[in-house]
């Protein structure tokens, strides 16, 4: 039997929803969520995402601002500029926009958001919170996958899961979430570009989460019968005619379509629960990134 489909947007939506009265009762005493968002130089596909963060944030009554700082910033200009932002009260969350020019390392520049109002959940302090379970910041993607889980999974307890792909921001933080209870965690496995046999890996998977940003990476033969798919990659890749031919738009130029990182018509006979592409991680990614931003007023204002 098909897979059924693992939709994150009204999952999304309860969060939301849940997060509405809590804003207004913020906004009430005075304390308003302002997140803003810092960039360096002008990126088209930057300005699209920051123009998707204003609408999100406008949709539940969170103020937001951009603060941009020209291309030829310096790392000493735009960490002074952070620590302006850290400094001021009516900032209540710092997103810190990526990519950052080559002369800058995102690094040095990360270890100065305040964690207080990391609404990202990438600073030190934070991911250390997370290694201890106890955390109130995490990244949003990661920790947006782990409620995917959870709204099929309450517990955890004896899953064997496989993550593909290590990164700070996904791969590492979901696994320390698949570790965040006493009793009822999951046995996590993590991949990277360096494991020997990674179909051996995600066939024994009775979890699968997929975060390595590669189309076609994972083909059905590499699922184990029954297992939850969770594809967190996304993936600009050609629209291909019947032919294999690129198919061209309007403007002669080939045409392109968002994908993730699991060959999904094989997938969705083998699984049991899989992920749309996109539609399912991503609005789960929207709505943490909402819910840290309240989390950070919380803290400041000691509310
Ligand atoms: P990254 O480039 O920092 O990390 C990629 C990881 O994949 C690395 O750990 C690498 O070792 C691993 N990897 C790459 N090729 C591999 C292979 N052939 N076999 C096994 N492992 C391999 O990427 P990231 O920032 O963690 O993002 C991963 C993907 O998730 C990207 O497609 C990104 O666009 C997507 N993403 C989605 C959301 C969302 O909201 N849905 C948010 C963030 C990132």
């Amino acid at each position: 039997m098909p897979a059924q489909l693992l939709d994150g947007t009204p999952i999304a939506e309860k969060i939301k929803s849940e997060l509405l009265p809590k804003i207004k009762e913020l906004t009430a005493k005075g304390a308003t969520p302002h997140l803003v968002a810092l960039y360096v130089g002008e990126n088209a596909g930057s300005k699209i995402y920051m123009n998707k963060q204003k609408s999100d944030c406008e949709e539940v009554g969170i103020k937001y601002s951009q603060h941009g700082l020209p291309e030829t910033a310096t790392e000493q200009e735009l960490i002074k500029a952070l620590t302006d932002l850290n400094n001021n009260p009516d900032i209540t969350g710092i997103i810190l926009q990526m990519p950052l020019p080559q002369h800058i390392s995102m690094r040095n520049v990360r270890l100065n958001i305040a964690p207080a109002k990391d609404v990202e959940g990438i600073t030190p302090r934070n991911l250390g919170m997370l290694v201890m379970s106890d955390y109130k910041l995490a990244p949003c993607t990661a920790v947006g996958a782990f409620e995917l889980l959870k709204s099929l999974k309450p517990s955890l307890k004896h899953l064997d899961v496989t993550i593909v792909g290590h990164s700070e921001i996904v791969g590492k933080p979901l696994m320390l979430l698949m570790l965040s209870s006493m009793m009822e965690s999951a046995t996590p496995t993590v991949c990277h570009i360096g494991t020997k046999d990674l179909a051996f890996h995600t066939k024994r998977a009775d979890v699968l989460f997929v975060a390595a940003g590669k189309a076609g990476l994972i083909k059905g033969s590499m699922i184990k019968p029954g297992a939850i798919v969770i594809d967190i990659g996304i993936n600009r890749v050609p629209v291909l005619d019947e032919n294999g031919k690129p198919v061209l738009n309007e403007k002669g130029k080939p045409k392109t379509k968002v994908t993730g990182d699991v060959v999904f018509e094989e997938a969705k006979e083998v699984c049991s629960y899989i992920t749309p592409v996109p539609g399912g991680v991503g609005p789960l990614t929207v709505a943490m990134l909402l819910k840290n931003t309240v989390e950070c007023t919380k803290l400041q204002k000691n509310l």
